[in-house]
């Protein structure tokens, strides 16, 4: 019972107000301190670490908001820190920024496969990186759910979760059942990418050993068709290549 209650109180702990707590990980000192001085600007809180045992360390004790994760750390890799950050408890669902090194899909695609939420690829832009940190931030702090109604907001599209409505520019939007799932799924989670396995497994209700053997290619056809049907809004849902699909982060004016 006290432990429930504990943890109601965090999660309803008023956020807003209070600076962004931001934990860097990064063994490039320039690099770190480029990123500090940014979000510090940003005035977000900003704790520097240059290992991922001190990442660990300062994540379970900190709590932060948000990580900023290099992926290439001497000694525990920035992949064996996302995985550890992934498998605690206490530590599953802080958001994770990948920083990865190198232009190949497949340290992105495994760092996204790991639990990360977004990725920057080095040479980045201050400018790129602090664009992914609000976003994450804001999705983090501000729930699509509204509180009571269950309603799912993105520009002018309007998911009346309870009702199963769907509504584009004013226009009610016909979707089949699996469409609609795929489309709660996808904003549910927005701004986060999800593979296509897990969009297999969630939208069309099965388990993951039976979505392996279902062709991901059928998930692409439904997003095509979910795309069409929500007309302009449809751009908001974006290819995340080799990996799958992301329902794009809200503006900051939304
Ligand atoms: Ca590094």
């Amino acid at each position: 019972m006290i432990e429930e209650k504990a943890i109601e109180e965090k999660a309803m702990a008023p956020a807003r107000e209070s600076p962004a707590r931001v934990l860097v990980v990064e063994d490039e000192p320039d690099i770190a301190a480029l990123v500090a001085y940014q979000l510090a600007r940003e005035a977000m809180r900003v704790e520097t670490v240059t290992d991922g045992r001190a990442a660990l360390a300062a994540a379970d004790r900190e709590s932060p908001d948000l990580i900023v994760l290099d992926l290439m750390l001497p000694g525990l890799s920035g992949y064996d820190v996302l995985a550890e950050l992934r498998r605690r408890p206490e530590t599953r669902g802080i958001p994770v920024i990948v920083l990865t090194a190198k232009r190949e899909e497949e340290d992105r695609v495994r760092g996204l496969e790991l639990g990360a939420d977004d990725y920057v690829t080095k040479p980045f832009s201050p400018r790129e990186l602090l664009l992914r940190v609000r976003a994450v931030l804001r999705r983090v702090r501000q729930p699509a759910v509204e509180a009571g109604a269950r309603i799912l907001r993105a520009g002018s599209l309007i998911v009346d979760v309870d009702a199963h409505a769907v509504t584009a520019n004013g226009e009610s939007v016909d979707l089949t059942p699996t469409e609609y799932r795929l489309l709660v799924m996808l904003l549910e989670r927005r701004g986060r990418a999800q593979s296509r396995k897990q969009l297999l497994a969630g939208a069309w209700d099965m388990d993951s050993e039976v979505a392996d053997r279902l062709k991901t290619r059928t998930v692409d056809m439904h997003v095509r068709r979910l795309r069409a049907k929500l007309g302009p809004e449809g751009d908001a849902i974006e290819t995340v290549r080799g990996f799958g699909y992301r329902f794009r982060a809200p503006e900051a004016q939304e």
